[in-house]
């Protein structure tokens, strides 16, 4: 019998790897499980996709019978895989049990929402995947105003995206100011201000007690009693490592699945890799690490084991009304050192040895010095001492 290597997940993650295989190894048998239908689309596009008028069928990059023609690998899609046997070495899922010579969890991060009260809590929108891109658009019909609940990457490219498509924006976060997580205050200041220009108006500081059903939409009553009623509200607070399957089945779990840097899971022949992993300590839940995990897991599964490298990735935030740019750095101690330019804002973060630079951001058309700068910071699992 060949040798079976078995993906649970259909994202970025599980098809990139799937491709990076293929590359390797003609013969090696591929099962690919999802709950999803299988088809290849790219996940960043789901918050600029409203401006451009695109559905969620147009988003579909390679439907899924064609990468199972292209690749030969056995796509099992609206699977839902429910444990893990690392004894047996099968998978249980939905359409049946699957054996493994190797496993690889892809199996991404879940949309957290936010604690709130009320009787409309379920009606609550988040875009993580294409049918809920589908959902929203439909629900979007008619709707003249949104609340994003979350400032943060996702929050602010759906506020800008929104308000491209006419559409009017309030964005809500307990937090001082948007980016809270990536940008340093006097960019994110700048930053807010270029969105406000935009339309988009941010309600800073404030928390979320309720949402409601009112006569149309929804009333949403912040934390000092204030309420504004909106056709429809979106939780974009961010995203949580999907752990629980690795979990349950005795895996070493902690923010995500957590792995060394081969992307080896604490049970032998099963890795993780992707949205849902923890590599050496670090959840990095950007496409960069899953391009480059997915070519050293390939390696490794191939028979040559590799571990995965990362070179400095910057992250790119898709909002034309303030393009942005950031290379975090690894550990907050350290200081910004900001400048504000006619053509935009660069900053450059210092590591606390004051010598060494270890992140940046770029503001409007200073992105465009993304490639010099990331090319003399170290990628960051240089930062971590290997174990
Ligand atoms: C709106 C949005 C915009 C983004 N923009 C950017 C950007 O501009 N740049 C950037 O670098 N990153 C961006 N990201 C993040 C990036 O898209 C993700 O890091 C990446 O897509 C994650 O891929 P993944 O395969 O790890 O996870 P996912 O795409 O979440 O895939 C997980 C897969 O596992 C399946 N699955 C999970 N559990 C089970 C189960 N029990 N049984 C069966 N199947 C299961 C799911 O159905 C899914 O197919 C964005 C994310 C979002 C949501």
């Amino acid at each position: 019998m060949s040798r079976s290597i078995v993906i649970i997940g259909s994202g970025m993650a599980g098809i990139s790897l799937v491709r990076e295989l293929r590359k390797l190894d003609k013969q090696v048998d591929i099962v690919l499980l999802s709950r999803e239908p299988g088809d290849f689309y790219s996940k960043p596009a789901l918050s600029n996709a409203l401006a451009a008028g695109k559905s969620a069928a147009a988003l579909v990059l390679t439907p899924a019978a064609r990468l199972a023609q292209d690749l030969r690998v056995r796509i099992v899609g609206g699977t839902e895989v429910s444990a893990i046997d690392t004894g047996a070495r099968t998978v249980r899922a939905s359409a049946g049990v699957f054996r493994y010579d190797a496993l690889v969890l892809a199996v991404g991060a879940s949309q957290r929402l936010p604690p709130i009260a009320g009787e409309a809590v379920g009606a609550m929108l988040s875009v993580n995947n294409l049918a809920d891109y589908a959902r929203f658009r439909e629900r979007l019909t008619d709707a003249r105003c949104v609340a994003i609940i979350g400032a943060g990457l996702i929050g602010c490219e759906f506020a800008n995206d929104l308000s491209l498509a006419g559409i009017d924006v309030d964005v809500y976060d307990v937090a001082g100011q948007p980016l809270g997580r990536l940008l340093p205050a006097q960019a994110a200041a700048l930053y807010r201000r270029q969105l406000e220009a935009a339309g988009i108006r941010f309600h800073l500081d404030t928390t979320l007690a309720r949402i409601d059903p009112a006569e149309r939409g929804y009333l949403l009553t912040t934390g000092t009693g204030a309420t504004a009623r909106y056709d429809l509200v979106l939780s974009a607070i961010g995203l949580r490592p999907n752990i629980a399957l690795a979990r349950d089945a005795g895996l070493d779990t902690g923010a995500g699945i957590r792995t060394d840097r081969l992307l080896r899971t604490s049970m032998q022949d099963v890795y993780a890799l992707g949205d849902c992993a923890e590599v050496d300590g670090l959840v990095l839940p950007y496409v960069l690490p899953i391009t480059h995990g997915a070519r050293a897991l390939a390696a490794t599964l191939s028979g040559l084991p590799t571990e995965v490298r990362y070179p400095a990735m910057p992250v790119v935030v898709k909002t034309p009304a303030c393009p942005a740019v950031v290379c975090p750095p690894p550990v907050a101690n350290g200081a910004w050192s900001v400048a504000v330019e006619p053509d935009g804002l660069r900053g450059i973060h210092r590591a606390a040895d004051g010598q060494s630079t270890d992140g940046f951001v770029l503001l409007g058309a200073a992105v465009k010095e993304r490639m010099s700068l990331a090319e003399r910071l170290p990628g960051p699992l240089t930062r971590t001492a290997p174990k």
